[in-house]
């Protein structure tokens, strides 16, 4: 179903995924758009060095300190971090026009930014994605080859921390099987998507007439 033929409209839903690194976020981000085409991703700026088959305006906007500089003081991120001694921020202006247009939108992003956007977007949904367990995320970190030694212990160490803020969050999804997940995941979207709360307007005629944000179930 096209956005156009959905009985409702409503704003573009903000799902905000986050994992500690090789949590396998990737290989989930990249199923779920597959599964929601429409779902637009953010790309992120960031002054990490880029990697290995990674392109510049997809996987991210590779962009040096400076300029990530004067955008953080034109405040044309809608929150940044430094995420493992980089700085990763989200551009407003796409995010928005495309939640204002019905877009639903996916941003993958850290603990750190999930806390900055959440209280600027109530409606954003966060999910938090966990491995079955620690010795999984050594082995996928070791198994990925992208990261040094030094790198890993970090990323290790870090996810302990993020860990710790899963309490924030509205969903968990455990990553022990990609198809699993990837179930857990799409049963979120679908069911984010089908909440009343979020109706703006019914296309369905004989629910037009309904005085939308102020029905009360209990009276
Ligand atoms: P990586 O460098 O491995 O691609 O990403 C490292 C971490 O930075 C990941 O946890 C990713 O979710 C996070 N990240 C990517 N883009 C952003 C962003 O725009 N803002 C924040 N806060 N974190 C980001």
């Amino acid at each position: 179903m096209t956005p156009s033929q959905a009985p409702t409209k409503r704003e573009g839903i903000i799902f905000i995924l986050s994992a500690p690194s090789g949590a396998g976020k990737t290989t989930l981000t990249r199923g779920l758009m597959q599964i929601f085409p429409e779902i637009a991703l953010s790309v992120s700026c960031t002054t990490r060095p880029r990697r290995p088959g990674e392109v510049s305006g997809q996987d991210y906007r590779f962009v040096s300190q400076s300029a990530f500089t004067e955008m953080q003081a034109r405040g044309d991120f809608a929150e940044w971090a430094n995420v493992h001694g980089f700085l990763y921020g989200t551009p407003r202006a796409p995010l928005e026009r495309k939640i204002k247009k019905g877009t639903d939108v996916l941003l993958d992003i850290d603990v750190q930014g999930a806390k900055k956007i959440k209280p600027q977007y109530r409606q954003a949904v966060s999910i938090f994605l966990i491995p079955p367990t620690w010795k999984d995320l050594e082995t996928r970190l070791a198994l990925r080859g992208t990261d040094g030694r030094e790198a890993i212990r970090q990323r290790l160490a870090n996810a302990r921390r993020e860990m710790r803020e899963i309490v924030r969050y509205d969903y968990y999804v455990v990553n022990r099987e990609v198809q699993e997940a990837l179930a857990s995941l799409k049963a979120i979207v679908v069911a984010e998507r089908l909440k009343i709360s979020r109706v703006k307007e019914w296309r369905v005629p004989s629910l037009r007439k309904l005085e939308l944000g102020s029905a009360k179930m209990h009276e």
